[in-house]
């Protein structure tokens, strides 16, 4: 039977075994008489301004860095929302840049390495999800009968880091500007729409899909389930209260300024694409 909670996915996740790395290939033989020709140029047009440099080469540098630094004290740290102490490998997971079963390998035996290799549990979990439950990306997997809210202008607000709840516009416009979200931060502003507003997840991730340069179809959908309380979480009720978040995680408003400014609006935030 596929696993409806994750406790008990990890659980086996963690006695399974796990195939060897494949070689890494010396050259890559093309066909002959084949003429690749020139990459295209990169449009960045309609993109965050400030997008981590993509590859493979870029990939492994951030992950070993981080695990010199960081890894050991993971478990504690993650939520530092000012520390920014996560990994941020997730672009590189979503375009194969780096390999999960590689990342994992390298770093589960090492101080730090079970609690972060549970995160990337958390990643098959909600790809086995969404592989049993493909219509998951836009159909509740448990309908709870919710009537959402159709109210465009409110989730315009949310949309643009407009709500006037500090934390949930920080992390608004942290997406619009990096393409990237703290986890902690994607939980509360998903919370906020889904169960404060009341508007569709569906709704929600959609705008986060568009702009995610993590964005993931199974990650994403499942996650937005899981906060909106259709999905997997053994407590579809729990409301995250974001002003409790933000003394919590971000006890001295580091985050809240690095993303509103001091005057609240966001440097160069009209010249952002839409
Ligand atoms: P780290 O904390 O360093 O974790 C390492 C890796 O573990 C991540 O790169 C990721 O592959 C995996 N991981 C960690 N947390 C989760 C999680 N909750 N679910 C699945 N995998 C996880 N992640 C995406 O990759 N793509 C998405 O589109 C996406 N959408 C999300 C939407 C919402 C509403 C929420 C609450 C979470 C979403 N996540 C998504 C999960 C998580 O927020 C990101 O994977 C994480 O923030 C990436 O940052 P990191 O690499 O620094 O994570």
């Amino acid at each position: 039977a596929p696993y409806r909670v994750f406790t008990p996915f990890w659980r086996a996740w963690t006695r399974a075994p796990w195939r060897r790395l494949a070689d890494t290939p010396a050259a890559v033989r093309l066909p002959d008489g084949l003429d690749p020709g020139a990459l295209p140029g990169i449009d960045r047009s309609g993109c965050s301004p400030r997008l981590p440099t993509g590859g493979e080469r870029a990939g492994r540098a951030l992950l070993g860095a981080w695990a010199r630094e960081q890894l050991a004290d993971y478990a504690e740290g993650h939520d530092d929302l000012a520390g920014d102490r996560t990994s941020r490998i997730s672009p590189y997971l979503h375009f194969g840049c780096l390999s999960p079963l590689e990342v994992a390998t390298r770093l589960s035996d090492r101080p730090g390495g079970e609690a972060f290799v549970r995160q990337l549990a958390w990643r098959d979990f909600h790809h086995e999800t969404t592989a049993r439950f493909p219509a998951l990306p836009h159909t509740d997997l448990r309908p709870r009968g919710r009537e959402w809210r159709d109210d465009p202008q409110l989730l315009a607000t949310w949309q643009e880091g407009r709500t006037g709840v500090a934390i949930v516009d920080a992390g608004m416009r942290q997406l619009l500007e990096e393409g990237w979200m703290h986890n902690r931060v994607r939980m509360l502003t998903a919370s906020y729409l889904t169960k404060t507003l009341g508007l569709d997840w569906r709704l929600g991730a959609r705008h986060f899909l568009r702009w995610l340069v993590d964005g993931d179809i199974a990650n994403n959908s499942a996650n937005w389930q899981w906060v909106a309380g259709t999905g997997t979480d053994t407590r579809p009720n729990r409301v995250l209260n974001p002003y409790r978040q933000a003394a919590r995680f971000d006890p001295r408003g580091e985050y809240l300024r690095r993303y509103l400014g001091s005057d609240g609006t966001l440097p160069g935030f009209d010249e952002l694409p839409r």
